[in-house]
């Protein structure tokens, strides 16, 4: 059977990544539990989500708030407990939308971003969790704050936005050895004292997983493969 025309099952796959999620938490001394497991679903309609909510799966990711404002809320009514994850760029005038919408931001990595955050939380609004995206890579086409700039910018969210910081993100260069950037984002969160690593996608989580991850962002290996552009 080819595994290109097949029709993905989100049920099979979440299983085979979980036991996979068991496998490198137990090589690295480590507590499954401790991992979440953020389903990916840009991209994707109801007919692949709703299996995986049949499976009693209940994290899942959207890179894009007109998406997920167009898909989520009819969800998110239907099953308890769905926590939705931000992990595409966000822009600060959609501040107010993604908050309403989503339950962690993992993408936060601007001045701009924190006072908007801040604003809306002053103006008696809730705010999800956040993670700061850190640019691990220093690619000029990512988002992120540079590594060299991590360490003030947490200080800044929660000094001057007062901001709580749940934990740091990444998203290693695609041509580069993983782990560099996973122990790198490690040792950021560790020196200022975030225990929340959010990293590690369909082709690396495991890696992730042996450098500390306690959020790992996984797309096709549970979906299939998305529509391109
Ligand atoms: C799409 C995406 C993922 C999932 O990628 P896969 O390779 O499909 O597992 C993870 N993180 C971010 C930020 C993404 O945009």
């Amino acid at each position: 059977m080819s595994g290109d025309t097949e029709t993905p099952d989100p049920k099979r796959n979440l299983d085979a990544i979980r036991e996979r999620i068991a496998a490198a938490a137990r090589d690295a001394g480590r507590d499954a539990a401790e991992i979440t497991l953020i389903a990916v679903a840009k991209k994707h309609g109801r007919e692949r989500i709703l299996p995986a909510l049949d499976a009693g799966h209940r994290d899942f990711g959207e890179n894009r708030v007109q998406e997920a404002a167009a898909k989520w809320p009819e969800l998110k009514a239907a099953r308890n407990g769905v926590r939705l994850h931000m992990i595409g760029p966000l822009q600060s005038n959609k501040t107010d939308a993604a908050c309403a919408l989503f339950d962690a931001i993992h993408t936060l990595d601007r001045p701009k971003l924190a006072a908007a955050l801040a604003a809306r939380r002053e103006k008696g609004g809730a705010l999800p969790e956040l993670f700061i995206q850190v640019n691990t890579g220093e690619e000029p086409q990512k988002a992120g704050v540079g590594p060299g700039e991590a360490d003030a910018f947490i200080d800044r969210c929660r000094e001057e936005f007062g901001l709580s910081v749940s934990g740091l993100m990444c998203i290693p260069p695609v041509e580069e050895e993983p782990s560099l950037h996973f122990a790198l984002l490690a040792k950021i969160a560790d020196r200022n004292g975030l225990k929340n690593l959010s990293m590690g996608m369909s082709g690396d989580f495991e890696t992730a997983i042996a450098f500390g991850a306690t959020h790992i962002r996984i797309g096709e290996a549970i979906f299939g493969p998305r529509a391109r552009g």
